[in-house]
Parts: structure tokens; sequence; C-alpha cells
């Protein structure tokens, strides 16, 4: 284990740690001896014990967030403590709006390159060498840093496995107090999205519907699928484009990346964009009328057929198993 220090900006979801925080805490221990965890989350003891769980050994949970940004402020702290001893090795950030939003500000405040887009690290015993899909993921290249530290990096989700690697972990309570300008930007208004299965990058089951659907009321048919299975709906951007579903739901290299158990692809040709975000899923199943159809080329199970009569017969059929 080369590096001796990685922080970690760690995001809630809901009261609990987000599964992205979890996985880069997990990488983190992975790769230095000391995990240090920033948050402006609401802590209570079950979000502490489980940073520690994961491998963070100190949880600096910044007090006064006063509607402000979660990013600018968790990158004013930061900032702020990046300072001779206590530089550490590298920043991880996941590649959400607040974690990418804290990243390009902790660059700007220490004057570090940021590597963003990052889908694996290596330990190359003094740093770490990234791993980037460009090219909607049919091209990787690798990147180091070569100017001092910290190297900061904005990880894409699912890119490393959350795995328990229990610390005892240290929490300290920190005032981020006047961040300036940037302090201004308040958050007046939040909405949660309404949901009653689980969430699309969590599922063990996905249901995406595409195109091949034919029209936007169709796609409550996928709905339905997804909720029969216990999964999760989810869309490509062609559909989200054309606002048969909200943007939540895309699949894909502007969207989110699954890896849930089983992926089923309906009405969905396969662009790579779309396949960058879904391919790392363990059973894949394409329902497409075009046998030619890319999807086909990643599918576990594939079934040429018209979504108009397959969908509503896989509905049937599994309600019947299940009654
Ligand atoms: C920079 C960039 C980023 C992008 N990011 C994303 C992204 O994040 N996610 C994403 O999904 N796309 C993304 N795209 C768009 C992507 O290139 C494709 O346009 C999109 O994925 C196509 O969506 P689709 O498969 O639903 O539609 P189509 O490509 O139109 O495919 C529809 C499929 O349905 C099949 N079909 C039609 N009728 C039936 C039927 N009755 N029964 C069965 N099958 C049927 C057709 O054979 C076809 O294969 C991006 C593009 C760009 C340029």
């Amino acid at each position: 284990m080369g590096l001796s220090k990685i922080w970690v900006f760690v995001e809630p979801s809901g009261i609990k740690v987000s599964s992205g925080s979890l996985e880069l805490l997990s990488a983190a221990k992975r790769f230095a001896q000391e995990v240090t965890a920033f948050t402006t989350a609401l802590v209570d003891g079950e979000f502490s014990e489980t940073v520690g769980r994961y491998g963070a050994s100190r949880l600096i949970v910044v007090s006064d967030l006063d509607s402000r940004l979660s990013g600018t402020t968790a990158a004013a702290v930061m900032a702020a403590r990046a300072v001779g001893e206590d530089v550490p090795d590298a920043v991880f950030f996941a590649a959400s709006y607040e974690g990418r939003d804290a990243a390009g500000r902790l660059s700007a405040k220490l004057d570090r390159p940021v590597l963003t887009n990052v889908v694996n690290l290596v330990d190359q015993g003094d740093s770490l060498q990234s791993e980037h899909a460009i090219f909607g993921g049919n091209e990787m290249v690798t990147a180091r840093f070569t100017s001092s530290a910290p190297a900061i990096f904005v990880i894409r989700p699912k890119s490393f496995v959350a795995e328990e690697n229990p610390v005892a972990v240290v929490v300290e309570s920190v005032s981020a107090g006047d961040i300036g300008a940037a302090g201004g930007a308040k958050v007046i208004q939040s909405h949660a999205e309404e949901r009653s299965g689980p969430k699309l990058d969590e599922a063990a089951v996905v249901v995406a519907g595409g195109r091949g659907l034919g029209q936007a009321d169709k796609y409550q048919l996928i709905e339905e699928l997804a909720s029969l299975l216990n999964g999760a709906p989810g869309a490509s951007r062609a559909i989200v484009d054309a606002g048969w579903v909200p943007y939540a739901y895309q699949v894909g290299q502007t969207g989110k990346t699954v890896k849930p158990t089983v992926y089923l692809a309906i009405g969905i040709s396969g662009a790579t964009q779309h396949m960058v975000g879904m391919k790392g899923a363990k059973n894949i199943i394409a329902i497409n009328k075009d046998q030619e159809a890319p999807i086909f080329s990643i599918a576990d199970l594939g079934i040429v057929g018209d979504v108009q009569k397959v969908l509503p017969a896989l509905i049937d059929a599994i309600r019947a198993r299940k009654s």
C-alpha cells in the first residue's frame, strides 16, 4: 500500500451514506493507510458508524452548511485544511452534481489539476494511475499526476465495489465559516423524486425501455414489469429526450451507470453511449425486433420479437407465476 492519506467527499442518500460514497471509501482504504471522510450531511450515529465500517478513521462534519451548496462548502473546508503536513496524497469525489462541483472548486482553490471520468485506479507505489473511458467507452486512456499532491480524482459510479473494512472512526465537527461569494448561492427548495421501488443505480434488477416501445404511454409496461420484479425502471436517452420519462431514468454515458444482476433492454438498439452505462450488468436480456441490433452483441439472452407482443406476455407470465 503506497499512499499514506486519502480524503473522500462523502455524500448522503436520504439519511444514509450514498452507495457511491461507500465505493469511494472502500477504494481509498485499499490504496492508503489513512482515510479521512468529509461531509456536509446531517450525521447521526449510524452514518458515522457506516463511514468507519467502510474504512475511514476520521469523519469531518461541516456543522454550518446553512442552506449553502454542499460541494461549494465542502471544497472550502477541504482547501482550508490542505496545508503543510495535512495535505493528502489524493482526494476522491464521486461524479455526482455535488462531487463535481466540489472537485472543480478544490482544484481552483489549491491550483492543482483534476482528473475526471475515472473508471479505475491502479496502485503505482507512490501514486495512483487512473483509467478513463473515452469515445463512449470504446477506448481507455491512462493518466497519472506529475504535479505535487493532492491528486484530485472524480470517479464514476460503480467503478469500485463497496466493501466493508471496519476501523474506529473519530468524528470531528468543523465550521465552514465565511466562504466568500460562493456562499451566496443557497438552496431555497428541494424536491424529492417520488419512487416506490429501489433506486435505479442500486437496484438488482433494471428494466429499461427505449424508442422501440413506440409511444410514451407504453412506458407504463416497463414500470409494471420493473415493479413485478422488484426492480427499477430505466430508459435510453432517446425517450428521455422525447420527454416520455424524466432524465433521472436515463442509463448511459450522459445518464446513470448501473451494474444490476439483471438488466432488461426493451426496444433499445444498444448505441455505445447506452451500453457504456449498463454493460457491467451480470445478466443482460434484450428484446428487439431487429436481430441485427447491437444490443444483442452483449446480451446473455436475446429475444427477437415485437415488444408490443413480448412485453404483455412476459408480464402476464410473471403475474401468473407470482399468484
Ligand atoms: C454525446 C452523446 C451522449 C449520449 N448519451 C446517451 C446515454 O447516456 N444513454 C443513451 O441511452 N443514449 C445516449 N446517447 C444516444 C444514443 O446514441 C442513442 O441515440 C440512443 O441510445 C438510442 O436510444 P434507443 O435505443 O431507445 O433508440 P433507437 O436507436 O431508435 O432504437 C430503437 C430500437 O428499438 C427497436 N424496435 C423498434 N420497434 C420495435 C418493436 N415494436 N419491438 C421491438 N423492438 C423494436 C429497433 O429495432 C431499435 O433497435 C448519447 C448520444 C450522444 C451523441
